[in-house]
């Protein structure tokens, strides 16, 4: 199968209004561009160098919305801003303020979700769902970031049961949020190339697709 014809085959499988996100972490321009005459304007790294020097290569293509999906280090901070439309990782109150503080001296004002941890998973970042009620009022008073959802990774071998509920879980959190304070999360950034129906099933709005797309990284 061809990365055109993976494509074709996952946007006949979900609604129109859910955001396909390309995500070419250790794939090549070669792949992007394929994905891009296909249609795709969405692509997702995970690291700064390696997205700048992808980038690089395709400043003709002036159209691609750029997503960060990894780890944010407070000293790349100012070039994810700089090079990215969307943010989805933002993982602590710590670093949402950091950006927050760089896109006013900048004004500008990026999209960004907020990394949720539904279960616990010591490998992964993320707000669990006490700590983020507690972070909320200290959120709202940030204005220059857009707080535009939630995004959540699942933790591994989890059945689809789990799956299921653990997306509804975050999608339920998103809807309390938006009720109580004065934050509005309509994006849902949920679901991989293992679970992504599931999390359709559940609301997402943003499907971050790697594998299933261009096959299996190094
Ligand atoms: C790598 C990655 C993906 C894509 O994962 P696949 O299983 O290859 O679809 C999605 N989201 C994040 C945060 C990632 O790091």
């Amino acid at each position: 199968m061809t990365i055109t014809e993976n494509i074709d085959k996952i946007l006949g499988k979900i609604p129109s209004d859910v955001r396909l996100v390309a995500v070419t972490k250790k794939k090549s321009v070669t792949a992007i561009k394929e994905a891009y005459n296909y249609g795709i304007r969405d692509f997702a790294e995970s690291r700064v160098q390696e997205a700048l020097s992808k980038q690089e290569q395709l400043q003709d293509y002036q159209d691609i919305c750029w997503h960060f999906i990894g780890h944010i280090q407070t000293n790349k901070a100012k070039q994810v801003l700089k090079h990215f439309h969307w943010i989805h990782s933002v993982d602590s109150l710590k670093l949402a303020e950091y950006l927050d503080k760089l896109a006013a001296k900048n004004s500008i004002f990026p999209h960004v979700c907020l990394q949720v941890k539904i279960l616990p998973d010591p490998n992964k970042y993320g707000w669990k769902i006490d700590e983020l009620w507690q972070d909320l009022s200290e959120l709202e008073s940030l204005k220059y970031i857009k707080i535009d959802g939630l995004m959540t990774i699942l933790p591994l071998g989890l059945s689809q049961d789990e799956c299921l509920d653990t997306f509804e879980k975050t999608q339920k959190l998103a809807i309390k949020i938006t009720e109580k304070s004065s934050l509005q999360l309509k994006e849902l950034s949920m679901g991989m190339s293992n679970d992504y129906l599931l999390a359709v099933e559940k609301g997402a709005t943003m499907i971050r697709l790697g594998t299933i797309i261009f096959g299996e990284r190094d």
